[in-house]
């Protein structure tokens, strides 16, 4: 059972895949950094060790390298500044490509939130809330295009607010649901109808009284 409403067409479909491709993207590349920055080891496959540049080009920055680093003949190259700016232009690459795609993220939300709030439908005119009432989508929420009761000005614009329903029983048991709210409806109407009619008869025998009594009166 879906739990989130489809997206309206091909465009928005396009801007969801591309958010969720982002997402995983920035996911993989931060599980990436973190097992990297936890377990990271070094060319020698040892632990590297913590340590804090003294230099004058980067002072008091603190980054990871080979535990073997003072032994010239056994020390690899590993070296990794644990402290921003990143160590060379592929890790720069790295983060760069994780803020952008984290903007891109934001910019996707924010868009995404714009567009619930002030969907416009493609005749540029504010959708309509509505709720259906067919057999196969019972009381689901969806939007849709203002003009859509007018067959040359309607758009194809369309949107489920509401999940559709799981199977045929559920929808069923929907079905059933509206009917009877509607049957319920219909038998409030009945008796308001009802009421007004016995108020009118009452009326109607009193003034009938009324007038019996006064013809009764009148012979007398
Ligand atoms: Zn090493
Ligand atoms: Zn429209």
């Amino acid at each position: 059972m879906w739990l989130d409403p489809p997206l309206p067409n091909s465009h928005y479909k396009e801007i969801m895949c591309n958010l969720y491709r982002d997402l995983e993207r920035a996911k993989d590349i931060k599980m990436l950094l973190k097992v990297f920055v936890v377990l990271m080891v070094c060319e020698c496959d040892e632990p590297a060790t913590f340590l804090i540049s003294r230099t004058d080009e980067n002072p008091d920055r603190k980054f990871r390298g080979c535990p073997n680093f003072k032994d010239k003949y056994k020390k690899c190259d590993f070296f990794l500044w644990l402290d921003p700016p990143l160590p060379n232009s592929h890790y720069k690459e790295i983060m760069c490509n994780l803020y952008r795609d984290l903007e891109r993220e934001k910019d996707v939300k924010m868009l995404l939130k714009v567009f619930v709030v002030l969907m416009v439908c493609e005749c540029d005119e504010p959708a309509t809330f509505s709720i259906s009432r067919t057999d196969e989508n019972p009381g689901r929420k969806f939007r849709g295009c203002p003009n859509f009761k007018d067959k040359y000005k309607k758009c194809d614009f369309f949107l489920w607010l509401d999940p559709p329903l799981p199977n045929s029983h559920y929808k069923e048991i929907m079905c059933n649901l509206y009917r009877d709210l509607e049957r319920a409806k219909d038998v409030k109407m009945l008796l308001k109808v009802f009421v007004v009619l016995m108020v009118l008869l009452m009326l109607f025998v009193v003034v009938l009284v009324m007038m019996m009594k006064k013809l009764l009166d009148e012979r007398i």
